[in-house]
């Protein structure tokens, strides 16, 4: 079925439906709210980005994320699902993995069910808090109370519920972060993805805090609540794969997985990033646009670039760092013709002696104290180029 190895023919496609509900005051992805009138369109846009493979491309796996993609009517939601059913056929069904992201207010018993029946088998909610207050200080238009009816309606369907919980939400506390966790815990989803709060630049959020509106939580307690999570997430048996995300055995996102190992994947929608053959590229951000050009025949695709072999194998690098399965030299010789050694063996020997790395001759991970600084890290590694 596949002549080319992943790292240039994808196995995995990631598509994006940008419409929510409401623009949360933090959020800087490509989103859209209060454009409903806008949905019908984006789809016949997104029907003849998909139609522009030329072909079906069989994926082993599928990743739909937004904005919110169960934000769509039912009838909406399954006219994207035959779309993908169409042009991204699963191979082998029963061994693939289908995610959706969702959001506590957004399910209903008929949207789950149709997911359902179109092979979804994985549905991220965006949980984000189970504090009141603090869903208010985000902007999240669900309440507490609906995040059990969500869980409850996705569990008797489909098989795997994974959380996203943000922390360091403005004004919390580190006994709130605890409590947040304990309380996912307590519904025994699969996977749970951690996000410190990033305040982007633009965003409302931002503004707020750039008057000095916003409580912001320090470094040395958001480092807490990140150490905590992973403490306490081990605990409870869960795998920390990856610097944001855990999983219980086995119950790791697989499409994520491919995007982490820098494999060939790709993205369609407003927004989306795509990578195949060693091209990457850019869809426009704005959905007004993407669907204009789209619709007029033009390609969405406002950036691409092919790398050349050494980005590649140092975007290689910085991409699997933040693996718990770090970098294995086999592998990387194999997907990039470089020996990590040649490129990167006097930065590994300073970063583990200096605590950060684990170098057990097959492979180079961070240490726990590494996972910490990732975000350094990878920086230095990209610069010592
Ligand atoms: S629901 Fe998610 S994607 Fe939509 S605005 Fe809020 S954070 Fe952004």
């Amino acid at each position: 079925m596949f002549t080319d190895p992943p790292w240039l023919q994808p196995r995995t496609a990631y598509l994006h439906v940008p419409f929510c509900g409401h623009h949360c005051g933090y959020c800087d992805f490509a989103v859209t709210a209060g454009q409903d009138h806008l949905i019908e369109l984006y789809l016949d846009a997104l029907e003849l980005e998909l139609a522009a493979l030329g072909q079906p491309q069989p994926v082993e796996t599928i990743f739909v994320g937004g904005g919110t993609p169960t934000y769509l009517t039912a009838k909406q939601l399954r006219r994207l699902l035959e779309a993908i059913h169409k042009w991204l056929p699963i191979i082998s069904p029963g061994s693939h993995e289908f995610s959706v992201e969702s959001t506590p207010e957004s399910l209903d018993a008929e949207k789950v069910h149709l997911l359902a029946a179109f092979g979804v088998n994985r549905v991220s909610i965006g949980v984000q808090s189970f504090h009141p207050h603090l869903l208010a200080a985000l902007e999240r238009r669900h309440g507490v109370e609906q995040i059990p009816q969500a869980v409850e309606m996705v569990r008797k369907q489909i098989p795997a519920i994974s959380f996203d919980l943000i922390f360091a939400a403005p004004g919390q506390t580190l006994a709130q972060w605890e409590a947040d966790l304990d309380a996912a815990l307590a519904f025994d989803p699969d996977h749970v993805s951690t996000y410190g709060l990033t305040y982007e630049k633009g965003t409302p959020l931002w503004k707020d805090r750039e008057r000095g509106a916003v409580r912001t939580v320090d470094e040395d307690n958001e480092l807490a609540m990140y150490e905590h999570a992973m403490d306490r997430l081990a605990a409870a048996g869960f795998e920390h794969y990856e610097i944001s995300n855990f999983a219980k055995p086995g119950k790791r996102c697989r499409h994520n997985d491919r995007y982490w190992a820098n494999e060939a994947y790709f993205g369609v929608g407003v927004g989306a990033a795509r990578y195949v053959q060693w091209v990457r590229e850019l869809n426009v951000r704005d959905t007004k646009l993407y669907v204009r050009r789209v619709l007029a025949g033009e390609t969405p695709t406002y950036q691409s670039e092919e790398l050349d072999p050494r980005e590649r194998a140092f975007e290689t690098i910085a991409t699997q760092l933040r693996r718990a399965d770090g970098v294995r030299r086999d592998r990387f010789r194999d997907q990039t013709g470089f020996e990590l050694d040649e490129l990167i063996g006097d930065w590994v020997r300073d970063f583990t002696a200096n605590g950060l790395l684990l170098d057990d001759d097959s492979s180079v991970r961070l240490t726990r104290r590494g996972k910490c600084l990732a975000d350094g890290i990878v920086t230095s590694v990209m610069k010592s180029r």
